[in-house]
């Protein structure tokens, strides 16, 4: 956690819990993915707001994340989807009750033999379908269920993940996959296992039925975004809510004249006389130096312009339309990096664009700083 600024991150609990709501409108089984300190969000009062919608499951990245989850007292099924990286990982599956999927033959021997000492246990079943990173081939369904069949070590889950389920028009690699998919699950069938399939994450969820089966994943429309760019969002029965919101205060307000430059580099140079505010933020809080020159903040809930370049704790804006308008800038007042009061709250949409990334590293890296929930 960031302790070494003014920002302000705001969490809207509320909003994550609306947005939840829609998607068990339309999935009867929906695992809300709180990984990476959800999103930026925070694990265990995501966790917890979320139980009270009545989530069963929680995804989480690596082992130690779902043993955290668990001391911090959630007593739901926790899925670490990464899997185990190490011993301690793997006896964790058992002290924690965590079950994760297993991907390579290594990881599975390796479980197999600590269920010689721990005894019985549940586990998920990876399978690539065309991601490339985890997981067993579907062709190697049959020898993974040779291995586990009549075992302490049972396999309840099978999952995969889609690689262009956001990605308008590209029905035919998502199909290509669910088929793959579709294959390992046959694999498992035959041997006798009857598991709880899943394959779809926000995008997948919305907009392809195909991969719909027993429950689905949801990761960045819980945070409110709509991977598809508003093609998801029309499939829900409502609108989703963002629920990160982030300030930093104004230090100083002073002109800037016609002529004259600022910040590093001049490379911002006034055109008319103008007035900027210095906000108290910067690229060690997570806001991106490639803001410089583009970004936006919301001030007195009016837009205004990030000018030159964003230093390590400042970035200027230039406020001159707000005192066009009478409307006075002072220190202290409250500067909006995401959301915002006033027509035009930031989205993360525009805050990622503008800095040349995808809405969930802006929420992963923001969501670093002091958090506080409403
Ligand atoms: C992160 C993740 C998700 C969630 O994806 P979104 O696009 O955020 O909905 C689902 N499944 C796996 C395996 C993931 O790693």
């Amino acid at each position: 956690m960031i302790d070494y600024n003014k920002l302000r991150v705001r969490i809207r609990l509320d909003n994550l819990r609306h947005n939840y709501r829609l998607f068990t409108k339309i999935h009867d089984n929906v695992i809300p993915v709180i990984k990476s300190d959800a999103y930026g969000h925070g694990l265990v009062e995501v966790a917890s707001a979320l139980e009270k919608d009545g989530a069963t499951t929680f995804a989480v990245g690596f082992v130690h994340e779902a043993a955290k989850l668990r001391e911090a007292g959630c007593d739901k099924r926790i899925m670490a989807l990464l899997g185990p990286i190490s011993d301690e990982d793997i006896q964790s599956l058992w002290d924690h009750r965590i079950i994760t999927p297993i991907s390579h033959f290594t990881q599975l021997k390796r479980v197999l033999a600590a269920a010689g000492k721990n005894g019985p246990l549940d586990i998920g079943l990876k399978f690539d379908t065309g991601m490339r990173r985890l997981g067993f081939l579907p062709e190697e369904a049959d020898e993974v269920a040779a291995l586990l069949k009549g075992g302490p070590v049972t396999p309840v889950m099978a999952t995969s993940h889609l690689a262009r389920a956001d990605e308008p028009g590209q029905e035919k690699d998502v199909a290509l996959q669910a088929g793959r998919f579709q294959a390992a699950l046959d694999g498992l069938a035959r041997a006798g296992f009857s598991v709880e399939a899943n394959l779809a994450n926000s995008a997948g969820g919305m907009v392809h039925d195909n991969c719909r089966l027993d429950s689905m994943r949801l990761g960045i429309s819980l945070y409110g975004c709509d991977p598809l760019e508003g093609a998801g969002e029309e499939r829900l029965p409502g609108k989703l809510l963002p629920a990160m919101e982030v300030t930093a205060p104004v230090m100083q307000v002073h002109p800037l004249k016609r002529g004259e430059s600022i910040s590093y580099g001049w490379t911002f140079t006034a055109e008319r006389d103008s007035v900027v505010a210095i906000v108290g933020v910067g690229y060690a809080d997570n806001y991106s130096r490639a803001l410089s020159n583009k970004g936006e903040m919301v001030l007195h809930g009016r837009r205004v312009p990030i000018r030159g370049r964003v230093c390590m704790q400042m970035t200027a804006v230039d406020v001159t339309g707000l005192m066009g308008e009478g409307i006075e800038v002072l220190p202290g007042d409250e500067a909006w990096l995401l959301g915002g009061p006033g027509e035009r709250p930031v989205t993360p949409e525009e805050l990622a664009e503008w800095g040349g990334t995808i809405t969930y590293e802006a929420f992963c890296l923001l969501g670093q700083n002091r958090r506080e929930y409403v």
